[in-house]
């Protein structure tokens, strides 16, 4: 019998997850290491934060869905691998000794810029950590009009913004909304998916900070470059991910940006028996967005491959697509689309979004989550 262990259920991992039977019929044993019961699908994080989504609509319940496959379930993190020994150190202190590994751990946003009191500061990542931002939010509009900042001009920082114009008129409440974009709103989208965006927002009186980086928050307000500082009630921070440091932590060979070093089948480019799939992994020779589509389309490959390295099978490459597709949600009924140079806005690229977003959700939703509206954290 030889161990694999899943290390993160995130999303290049429900393929696996949802076929554990597989591993099973050919004789080997799978362990799901993981901090949460649950995992949130970030694609679906700004609804929920602005109230279209309710929790169970938007995660996977991934403990029932591994003892449910007849997995082991550890709640727990893994904080260095040991690769030599073919073992993972849990935070617990537990070692973990795997013959097939794969990681699919995701990112971070760093924090560095936060001094002093984390009260109030929500970084945009973990999804589930959106679930106490609308809680305070929702306290804050009780008590007056408080003044809500989003550090960071990506699809994530646009994303909030408008989900949470929308939370605040949903609750009949009023807020003065900022968003700090930094070098600009969208910087790196075709200019017509920017004008869209900016006319959004500012339609509804978000006020949009561009060439405007945000060097340290603390006592309320965040410090800008020039000087300024900008008070706040609550901030968001969606200023850019990190992998997650375990792979530079723990020695191993990592991309520029600390990813696990993997090639075309998703393998450590060191260790034949490591794998790893979405944001935490830096493709060998090719700069990859972290974006889900790449995590998604991972799913296979991560499948037939740790299959294939605890026995038999073939191994299949990754490839990822040139021009994918996205739909930001603004808020407000609308989508933007963006197709490489196709941009357009309306509602029908929200109902796209909408209709995408439910379907894939529906493919690995098998362990009854629809149905369970309970604590953000299991
Ligand atoms: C608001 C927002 C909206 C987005 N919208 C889109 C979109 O519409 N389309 C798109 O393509 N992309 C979108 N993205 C990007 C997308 O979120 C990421 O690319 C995607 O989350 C990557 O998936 P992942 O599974 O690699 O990581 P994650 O989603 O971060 O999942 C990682 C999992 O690993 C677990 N974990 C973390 N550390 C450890 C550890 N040390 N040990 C064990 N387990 C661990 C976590 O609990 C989590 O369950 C969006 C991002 C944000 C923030």
């Amino acid at each position: 019998m030889k161990h694999l262990v899943l290390a993160g259920a995130g999303h290049a991992h429900l393929t696996a997850l949802a076929n554990l039977e597989e591993y099973r019929r050919q004789g080997h044993r799978v362990i799901l290491v993981s901090p949460d019961a649950y995992h949130y699908y970030s694609g679906m994080g700004a609804g929920m934060l602005g109230g279209i989504y309710r929790p169970g609509e938007v995660r996977f319940h991934v403990r029932k869905l591994a003892e449910g496959g007849g997995a082991t379930f550890l709640k727990d993190r893994v904080v260095r691998v040991s690769a030599g020994e073919k073992v993972l150190i849990l935070e617990s202190g537990a070692r973990l000794a795997y013959d097939v590994v794969s990681f699919n751990v995701g990112s971070y946003v760093p924090t560095d810029i936060v001094g002093g009191s984390r009260e109030n500061v929500f970084t945009v990542k973990p999804i589930a950590g959106l679930l106490l931002a609308q809680k305070a939010v929702r306290e804050k509009i009780r008590d007056g009009v408080p003044k809500l900042v989003v550090v960071g001009g990506g699809p994530a920082g646009l994303e909030l913004a408008g989900n949470l114009f929308r939370l605040v008129s949903e609750c009949g409440g009023q807020a003065h909304i900022t968003l700090v974009a930094g070098t600009g709103l969208l910087p790196s989208f075709p200019d017509k998916a920017r004008l869209l965006a900016l006319s959004s927002l500012r339609r509804r009186h978000v006020e949009i900070l561009e060439h405007t980086t945000v060097t340290h928050i603390g006592n309320g307000a965040a410090h800008v470059e020039n000087g300024d500082r900008i008070a706040y009630d609550i901030i968001f921070l969606a200023s850019g991910v990190k992998p997650d440091p375990v792979f530079r932590d723990s020695g191993l060979p990592v991309g520029p940006d600390g990813g696990l070093l993997v090639n075309d089948y998703l393998q450590s480019v060191a260790f034949p028996e490591m794998f790893g799939g979405g944001d935490c992994i830096s493709l060998q020779g090719q700069v990859l967005d972290h974006v889900g589509v790449h995590a998604v389309r991972q799913n296979r490959p991560l499948y037939r491959n740790t299959l294939a390295a605890l026995g038999d099978g073939t191994m299949e490459r990754f490839v990822p697509q040139k021009k994918y597709l996205l739909i930001f949600n603004l808020g407000d009924g609308t989508g933007i689309f963006v197709r490489k140079t196709w941009v357009w806005q309306g509602k029908f690229a929200w109902v796209l979004k909408d209709w995408i977003d439910r379907r894939f959700m529906r493919k690995f939703q098998i362990s009854g989550e629809r149905d369970d509206d309970g604590a953000a954290i299991d």
